[in-house]
């Protein structure tokens, strides 16, 4: 961990812009634990505590980089200071995005009520399916499905994921019992990273558990020193690895210690 904080110094001085640091966390499973749902999702107080003093030091940029939507996000944080970006990137208020990743957003926003109409037809069959509403994603969860009902459901959500995906705007994915219906932008949390990271300035530093912190990871590769939150037995293209929320919250404290003596 001390190796982590190192690392990081050691790049204050040959970064560029006036930033000194440039702390960009994943929220979910980095800085809070994992929760049964993301409402019970719940900032980890040391975390929140290091991270808001943080904020507060001159030269010290915190952005909070999730696939939550911006006001939810802010919300969950409630740190005053921090820059806040959503949606994997796709959300990041006060930056300029690239024009066609804007452009797809807008054909997304078009797409979404009749993508909407289409699943929750879909789900109103299966009790026990559940539709999460994002700005730039919509999901249909089927956890909680008893197995012929989710193989009856799959069987359908196939043929909907095409009809879906010659809608304007909208791609979508499948993943563990969750169909995903996105915006068809080329943009993740690294491409979001990358901008605030110029914008800023500073010796960078991201860190996150999941595969969407993947891209921010390889994106960030050699412009910071990345952090994977979670086990040893996972792959990662991170540099560095802590094992949990815990560990991330006494890195983070370290850094704080550190920044504060003038690094
Ligand atoms: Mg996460």
């Amino acid at each position: 961990m001390d190796r982590i904080v190192r690392e990081l110094f050691c790049r204050t001085g040959a970064s560029r812009g006036p930033g000194r640091l440039c702390l960009m966390l994943d929220f979910d499973g980095t800085l809070s634990e994992m929760a049964p749902t993301p409402e019970k999702a719940r900032f980890y107080p040391p975390s929140r505590r290091a991270l808001d003093e943080l904020s507060r030091l001159p030269g010290v940029t915190v952005a909070l980089v999730s696939g939550r939507d911006v006001s939810d996000l802010r919300r969950k944080a409630g740190l005053g200071r921090a820059v806040y970006c959503g949606n994997h990137g796709l959300e990041l208020p006060g930056f300029r995005l690239p024009a066609d990743v804007e452009a797809a957003k807008k054909a997304f926003r078009r797409s979404s009520l009749p993508a909407l109409r289409l699943l929750r037809e879909i789900s109103s069959r299966y009790p026990g399916s559940r539709i999460q509403r994002k700005r730039f994603s919509i999901s249909l969860h089927y956890r909680a499905l008893r197995p012929v009902a989710a193989l009856a459901m799959e069987r359908e959500l196939g043929e909907a994921a095409r009809a879906l995906a010659r809608m304007p705007g909208v791609r979508t994915g499948a993943g563990k019992k969750v169909l995903e219906v996105k915006a068809k932008a080329d943009f993740h949390k690294g491409a979001a990273c990358r901008l605030i990271l110029e914008r800023r300035g500073g010796a960078g530093l991201y860190m996150g558990d999941d595969v969407t912190d993947e891209d921010a990871f390889r994106s960030l590769r050699g412009r910071a020193v990345t952090v994977f939150v979670g086990p040893r037995s996972r792959r990662t293209a991170a540099m560095r690895r802590v094992p949990d929320p815990r560990s991330a919250a006494a890195l983070l404290e370290k850094i704080l210690e550190a920044a504060g003596r003038g690094g």
